[in-house]
């Protein structure tokens, strides 16, 4: 494992030689990937006062297509954080309660959530995009947080088998963010993961 983050070190650096770096951003911790894993995870820090940068690749939250459902156990969370009330109210959706599929045969399958009770027997539809700009609108009241979107995470930055941080590129071109935590949040083919060879829990599974 040594062996290979100082082999990964040497590429960063030969990497980094090859383009300029604009500048260095010093943080607690970087979190890649604005969807919902990093967006929640850095308004936890923002909202503990931890200094946070969070990267995101695309230009808007209205990237592609992740799904429109929040569903209930998701709800009870995002409760416990003080914002299902918020969301709710303020991003319009329509509350699913029980799913027929058209299936043939005697007992079709149907999901009802209703029977969960709780405050949430339903399931919210409503676009993605929308709740993450909520996430970000609640983040961004904090001063330890900083958002860079249009931000592509594409090296890491390692010393002693370290990982420090990443360089990104941006439109007006490459940038460095170090951090005592880096957080790869970019999803189910996540470069950070690639990049450190840490292994996946989810390969082989047809969904997030
Ligand atoms: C078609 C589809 C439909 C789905 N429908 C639902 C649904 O209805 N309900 C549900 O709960 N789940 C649904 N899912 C699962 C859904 O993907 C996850 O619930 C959720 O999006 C996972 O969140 P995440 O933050 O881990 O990853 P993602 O949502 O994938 O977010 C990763 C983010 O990282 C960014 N990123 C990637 N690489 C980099 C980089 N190098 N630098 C900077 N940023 C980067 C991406 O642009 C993206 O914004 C669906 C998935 C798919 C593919």
């Amino acid at each position: 494992m040594a062996i290979h983050a100082r082999q990964r070190a040497q590429q960063a650096d030969t990497a980094a030689a090859a383009h300029e770096i604009r500048d260095v951003e010093q943080t607690t911790c970087c979190v890649v990937g604005g969807g919902p894993a990093g967006t929640l995870l850095r308004l936890l820090f923002a909202r503990q006062g931890i200094k946070t940068t969070l990267l995101e690749g695309h230009a808007d939250f209205d990237r592609e297509f992740r799904g429109d459902t929040i569903h209930p156990a998701i709800m009870d969370i995002l409760n416990e954080m003080g914002l299902a009330d918020r969301l709710l109210e303020t991003v319009p959706h329509t509350k699913v309660r029980s799913i027929i599929p058209s299936l043939r045969g005697p007992n079709p399958v149907a999901v009802d959530f209703t029977h969960l009770g709780g405050q949430f027997p339903y399931m919210p539809l409503m676009r993605q995009a929308e709740f993450l700009e909520l996430l970000a609108a609640e983040a961004s009241r904090y001063p330890a947080f900083t958002l860079v979107m249009g931000a592509n995470a594409r090296e890491l930055v390692e010393s002693e088998g370290i990982m420090r941080g990443v360089h990104y590129r941006a439109a007006d071109g490459w940038h460095e963010v170090r951090a005592l935590l880096t957080v790869g949040a970019d999803g189910r083919f996540s470069r950070l993961r690639h990049l450190f060879a840490a292994p996946s829990a989810n390969q082989d599974l047809v969904a997030d």
